[in-house]
Formats: structure tokens, C-alpha cells, sequence
């Protein structure tokens, strides 16, 4: 019965594939961009002048906000927002289970002769209080206390989310409990920002620079995800209830052809991504890039970089967007790391850079001062990775990235950095140098010498490395499709910070007169202790995982180990020594993501073990009955003919069912074990069993779709 629904979906889809082209509608992108946001311009024509600038000086020069403005504030959203059709505000937050939540309240209040007015007061602004005892904080809010608060962040404009008959504004909050420990990935990365900005003033004091401009830390998130037909979604009960298929043979033909990346796009596909541009451009989300990815139905979505926290909560408005305009597609959009097994994986490429005044850091300067401030920051970033590479591994660690890190697919679970051949060659150099004579061959003199030209030619760049300089940036690969950056740059921000005021502190004491001597004695120094996290090869083949190990690196394969990190002493004294995390809410973290990681593998398991006794065991015993049967009615007839044939195929069948069965019962004592590590590695083989049924029933009785199907069949 249900592979005829099978059927049914693909008919129906190859029918609707027939439709006529639409007229291409004439876009007023200039005006549609940003028009569901409360935008700085939005401000200028809604605030009186006086509180439009107090506003402003928050919003752009990091001013503490002055709480006495918050009313009128908040009549202006109130007034933009009506007009926009909203009914409904809330305070939109980032709790600790990976999405977003929302409460709405209306705006509706009735006064005493039961006509309607629309309230929005400051308070309602700056402060809310969903009744959050849901949400996982690890232990720090008691249920007794449940009550956590939301709290406005005016750094990131409020916008309007529309329904298909209303609207609501939602307001970006942070949200946390009572007595101020932070429940959700807003809070920590605001105060790492904070915290990254003080230390890099600080050492650019040092180079004589002490301008108030705001440091800004800078997030492009390159967004990998698939498409496929909903109508094939709704067969397949693992991806409904896990986000990836638990079985499925890979198909002959997959990505080998290497024909889909940077392919024509087709134009189901790219009415989809039409339409999300559209959604995002309206909510003032720079959505730049798209194009097919490597596997076949996966996809990319990348926007022009932005101020981090926005980048931060854009990236999870993309997200939310592009499953939406999905689903009115008819289309379904996967963000797991790994839907299909033994096919690329998709992840988040996070671009990460600090700047100052519009001028980035992390670009190799024109003149030796420039340069001295480049490669200042970059040798701080080189420290900070090799001393932390356990902590940008825990912030990517969970149920689903265990499936590409670690994984035959990279980046691996080994932390490295690409630096590329030219600028690999300068830090030998200052390696090789000596502060007081320049007399070897090619030394690098800093604060003297120039940078020679370094190529910022995309060719050229190493696709396997996990944290790769890409001309003027980092770029983080190892962050899951699905994962919030918070969690990422959380790290990656606390433990630059620490590499500045490190260097900061040394070069702060140094004379006017010894500061380019002092600078290179350092820098020398790190390079040293640290150029082992250096590697320009390629990061997936054996030979590196030989070679790393080798050279000391961290390898943690899998969410477990790897999350047990957050708990090692150092590092919770890190995070208590730059306020970004206290102890109470390290220990609160890391009890949630390992909770998390069980609850998901639990699912895996108890949905594996129902796949396989409801769907997967009663298509053999059909297939052995349809054979039976045809073998009963040749003999009775005196055929011989194929007899053997088909009796070595019901042995064949009857041989692949006890292998599930065996894999199923190991399973099965997993799961009642508790033991989600355990889980997973049991997984493996009874998805090996199944695949290979997939392999030799029948088509016509197979209930699920298979692979080939999905990811052709669009
Ligand atoms: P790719 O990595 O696919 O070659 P690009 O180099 O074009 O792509 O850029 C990838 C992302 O990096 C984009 O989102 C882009 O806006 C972002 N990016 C560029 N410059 C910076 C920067 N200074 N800080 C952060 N992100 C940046
Ligand atoms: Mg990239």
C-alpha cells in the first residue's frame, strides 16, 4: 500500500513539472529591500530627533542605552508596525535547544467602555517575561523559579514576520534568568564582542592608534542545505522525525559525475531561491551568492558579510525563511549536516574578521605599520587556535555535525589552520629572524619591511582546511548547516581576546624605542611555540591524520569527548576570566548539549528499531512470500527452470533478515542501555543490513523512496 504512495509522489511530481513558465515580474528591489524592518531610516522618520540620536549612538557606537527613551521608542515601532499590518509583537530569543522562540502578545487592550486601543509601552519593549520553564538551562532556574526574562538588543532591529493573513513584530531580545546567568547563545556572544572590542583597542593602542571608533567583528555565514520534494519527505518517517534518513543505499549515480556544482539551476530551484532573496531582501538581509552545491539537490546560500550579533540572528531568520518559502514550494529544505549518507554533507562556512572604521584587520596592510598590525592580529589568531583548538571543536560538536567531522568527510575533526604558501613564507621569515641583524637571507623586519603582494585568488584556496585565511578573513568550516554561529564565534571571539591581551600586556610595557624589537622577539616567540597548527596540505588524507597526531594536535571525533572539553578547568577559567561565561553557566551549557546529544541519538535509535520492525522487515518477508509462492506454483507445474535461482534468492532474503535481526537486537539493547555513544556506533550495522535489502527486493514493494529518488527527483 505505501509504495504505491511512493509511486503516487512521483507521478505527481514529474506531472507538475510540466507547468508553463511565469511572466517575470519587474522587481522594485531598491524598494522592497528592508521594508519589513525597523531600520535606522524607518527610525529617522518615526523618532523625534533628540531620541532618534540616542538611539543611533547605541546602535552604531556601542552607547549604553538610555532606558528613559525606551517609550517613545517603542510608540514608533508600535505606529510602523500597524501600518505594516501587525497585530502582534514578541520578543524573539535564542533559547539553548537551536532555534528560535517566540510568545506573541497582541497589541490589543480594551478600555473600560470596551473600545479596543493598541498598546506598546518601553516596558513592553525593553523587557519581557515569557513564562520560559520549557527551556533547557542545565539546572540554573529551578522550575519553582522558572521565570527567565527577555531583555531588547537594540543592536539588532526589530523586523516584521509576516503569516499568511497578519503580521508581527518581533523584537531580537537576549534571555536570561533573574538573577542574570544567560539561557540562551545572544547573551554570551554580546559579551564576547564586548570583550574582543576592549582587547583589540588595547593593542592598537599599542601601535599608537587610540581613536574611540567601534571594533566591529564581522560574520559572512555561507549556508549549505538540500531541497527535495515534499511529497518524498512525507514517505520517509526518519527524515520527518530526525532531519536525516537512518537508512538508504547510496544510488549508482551521485555526485561522481561532479555535474550539479556551480550547475545551470533548475527552474523549480530557482523560483525557490527567487523567492527567498525577495523574503530576505524585504527583511534587510544582504542575500548575495546562490548556487548548486557539490552533492546532487544541495544548495548555497551566502550573503554579504555584516556586524556579527546581526549576522548572527540574519542567519537564523535565513534559515527560518528558507524552510518556509520551502514548503510553499512543495519543496522541503534539509539543514542537517548529513541527510544522505556516503553524500557530501552541508555545513556553515563562517567568515570571521575584525575592523576598525571600516579598515579590516585582518587585511594585509600597505605600509610596514599596516603590516605590523596585520600580522600582529594574525599571529595572535595563529596562538589562539593552537592553545584553543578544543574549544572551536566543542562549539561545533553535536548529534548531527558527528557525521562530517571526524567522519570520510571534512573538514576533519582535527583544528588546523590554512594560511597559503605565500603568507606562510612571511612567518617563516619573522620565525627565522633575529631581532638585532637582519643578516639571513629573506627575514621579514616588522615595522619595517613591507608585505610582498599576497594573492587573494579563490583557485588557489585549500577546500579541506577547517579554519582557512581566505585573503582578508577566516573562514570556520567546521560549523554544522544546522548550528546557530553563536556558539562558534562565542569561542572563537573569547579566545582572540585572550591572544590580545596576552600581547597587548607585553607590548604595553615596551619603550617607544623598543617596540618593533619587542614586537618581533614576541611574535617570533608565538610563532614558534605554535606554527604546528599550520598545515596548507590536504586536511582529508590519512597522511595528515598520521602527521597531526604526530604533531600533538587534538582529535576528538565525536560529541561526547569532545564536549567534555567545555568542563576541563582552563577552560571554564577562561571563559569566568573574560565574563563571557561563568562557571554556573559553562557547567549549565555543557549539561545541555550532552543532554541534547543523548535525547537525539535516543530518537535515532527508537525510530530505527520501528523503521525496521513496521516498514523494513515486513517488505522481505513479503518479497520471500512473492517468491515462495512463484517457486510452489513452477513445481506444481512441473517447471524447473529458475527454481534454484529463486529459492537462492529467498535464501539470500532469509540470510539479510537475520543480519537485521541481529543488528536490530543490538540496537535494541542500546537503547534500552541509555548509552547514546553506544547508540550510534550500533546504528551503523543495522543500517548496513537494510541497505543491502534495499538492494535486492522488489521496487514495486519498497514502502520508502530511495535515494535516487530523492536527490533526482525534483
Ligand atoms: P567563498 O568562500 O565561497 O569563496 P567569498 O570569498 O566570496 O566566498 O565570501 C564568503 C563570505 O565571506 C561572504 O559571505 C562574504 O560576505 C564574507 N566576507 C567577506 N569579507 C569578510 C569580512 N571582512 N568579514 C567577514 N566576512 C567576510
Ligand atoms: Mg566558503
Amino acid at each position: 500500500m505505501s509504495s504505491s504512495v511512493r509511486k503516487q509522489a512521483i507521478a505527481a511530481i514529474a506531472a507538475a513539472a510540466c507547468v508553463e513558465n511565469e511572466e517575470v515580474k519587474e522587481l522594485a528591489i531598491t524598494e522592497i529591500y528592508g521594508q519589513d524592518v525597523f531600520s535606522v531610516k524607518v527610525m529617522k522618520d518615526y523618532l523625534p530627533k533628540d531620541t532618534y540620536k540616542k538611539l543611533l549612538s547605541t546602535i552604531r557606537k556601542g552607547v549604553a542605552i538610555d532606558a528613559s527613551i525606551a517609550d517613545d521608542v517603542a510608540n514608533a515601532m508600535k505606529q510602523w508596525a500597524i501600518s505594516k499590518g501587525a497585530s502582534h509583537y514578541t520578543h524573539w530569543f535564542q533559547p539553548l535547544t537551536g532555534s528560535t522562540a517566540e510568545k506573541h502578545d497582541a497589541f490589543v487592550e480594551a478600555d473600560r467602555d470596551g473600545a479596543v486601543i493598541m498598546n506598546f509601552s518601553g516596558k513592553n519593549l525593553i523587557q519581557g517575561e515569557p513564562d520560559a520553564s520549557s527551556f533547557p538551562s542545565g539546572g540554573l532556574r529551578a522550575t519553582f523559579e522558572a521565570r527567565g526574562y527577555t531583555a531588547w538588543d537594540p543592536t539588532s532591529p526589530a523586523f516584521i514576520k509576516k503569516g499568511r493573513n497578519g503580521a508581527t513584530l518581533c523584537i531580537p531580545t537576549a534571555f536570561c534568568s533573574y538573577t542574570g546567568e544567560a539561557l540562551d547563545k545572544k547573551t554570551p556572544l554580546l559579551r564576547s564582542i564586548q570583550i574582543l572590542s576592549e582587547q583589540t583597542k588595547r593593542l592598537l593602542k599599542c601601535f599608537g592608534e587610540d581613536s574611540d571608533e567601534k571594533i566591529v567583528t564581522t560574520l559572512g555565514a555561507e549556508q549549505e542545505y538540500f531541497l527535495i520534494d515534499k511529497r518524498l519527505y512525507m514517505c520517509r518517517p526518519d527524515l520527518i522525525q530526525t532531519g536525516r534518513t537512518l537508512f538508504g543505499a547510496v544510488p549508482a549515480k551521485h555526485q561522481q559525475l561532479e555535474d550539479h556544482y556551480f550547475g545551470a539551476i533548475k527552474p523549480r530551484i530557482l523560483a525557490f531561491m527567487t523567492d527567498v532573496d525577495q523574503e530576505l531582501w524585504k527583511l534587510g538581509i544582504p542575500a548575495k551568492t546562490r548556487h548548486n552545491e557539490v552533492a546532487p539537490a544541495q544548495f548555497e546560500l551566502a550573503p554579504m558579510f555584516e556586524e556579527l550579533n546581526l549576522a548572527v540572528d540574519h542567519n537564523m531568520i535565513v534559515m527560518e525563511v528558507m524552510r518556509q518559502i520551502a514548503d510553499s514550494h512543495g519543496l522541503v529544505c534539509l539543514l542537517h549536516e548529513k541527510p544522505f549518507a556516503g553524500i557530501n554533507g552541508s555545513g556553515k562556512h563562517n567568515n570571521w574578521s575584525l575592523s576598525q572604521a571600516g579598515r579590516n584587520l585582518l587585511e594585509p596592510g600597505k605600509d610596514p605599520h599596516q603590516n605590523a598590525i596585520f600580522l600582529t592580529t594574525l599571529c595572535a589568531i595563529i596562538q589562539a587556535v593552537d592553545r584553543h583548538a578544543d574549544l572551536l571543536r566543542v562549539s561545533t560538536a553535536h548529534a548531527g555535525n558527528d557525521h562530517r567531522l571526524g567522519a570520510n568527510e571534512a573538514p576533519p575533526a582535527i583544528i588546523s589552520i590554512f594560511l597559503g604558501d605565500q603568507l606562510t613564507d612571511v612567518i617563516e621569515q619573522i620565525e627565522k629572524g633575529e631581532a638585532k641583524s637582519s643578516k639571513a637571507a629573506k627575514v621579514m623586519q616588522i615595522g619595517v619591511d613591507t608585505l610582498p603582494p599576497l594573492p587573494m585568488d579563490a583557485t588557489d584556496r585549500n577546500r579541506t582546511s577547517p579554519f582557512a585565511f581566505t585573503g582578508n578573513k577566516f573562514e570556520f568550516r567546521a560549523v554544522g548547516s544546522s548550528q546557530s554561529c553563536a556558539g562558534p564565534n562565542i569561542a572563537l571571539n573569547t579566545i582572540v581576546a585572550e591572544s590580545f591581551d596576552e600581547i597587548a600586556t607585553v607590548l604595553e610595557k615596551a619603550s617607544k624605542k623598543d617596540f618593533n624589537k619587542t614586537l618581533q622577539v614576541l611574535l617570533q616567540g608565538i610563532i614558534k611555540k605554535h606554527k604546528r597548527i599550520i598545515f596548507n596540505g590536504d586536511n582529508y588524507s590519512e597522511a595528515w591524520l598520521k602527521e597531526a597526531t604526530k604533531r600533538g594536535l587534538y582529535n576528538f571525533r565525536k560529541t561526547p569527548e569532545a564536549l567534555d572539553r567545555l568542563m576541563v578547568k582552563e577552560n571554564v577559567a577562561l571563559f569566568e576570566k573574560y565574563k563571557v561565561l561563568s562557571k554556573a553557566e559553562a557547567h549549565s551549557r555543557y549539561e545541555v548539549f550532552k543532554e541534547e546529544y543523548h535525547k537525539k541519538l535516543k530518537i535515532e535509535g527508537e525510530l530505527a528499531l520501528n523503521m525496521v520492525n513496521t516498514m523494513y522487515l515486513p517488505t522481505a518477508a513479503s518479497q520471500m512470500n512473492k517468491l515462495a509462492d512463484t517457486v510452489a506454483k513452477l513445481s506444481s507445474i512441473g517447471i524447473k527452470a529458475g527454481v534454484k535461482e529463486l529459492k537462492a534468492s529467498i535464501e539470500e532474503i532469509g540470510a539479510i533478515i537475520g543480519k537485521i535481526d541481529a543488528a536490530a537486537a543490538a540496537l535494541k539493547k542500546e537503547v534500552a542501555a541509555d548509552k547514546p555513544a553506544k547508540i550510534a556506533e550500533a546504528l551503523m550495522p543495522l543500517r548496513k543490513a537494510v541497505d543491502s535489502l534495499e538492494l535486492v527486493v522488489d521496487d514495486s514493494i519498497l514502502p520508502l523512496p530511495k535515494y535516487s529518488e530523492m536527490l533526482f527527483i525534483y
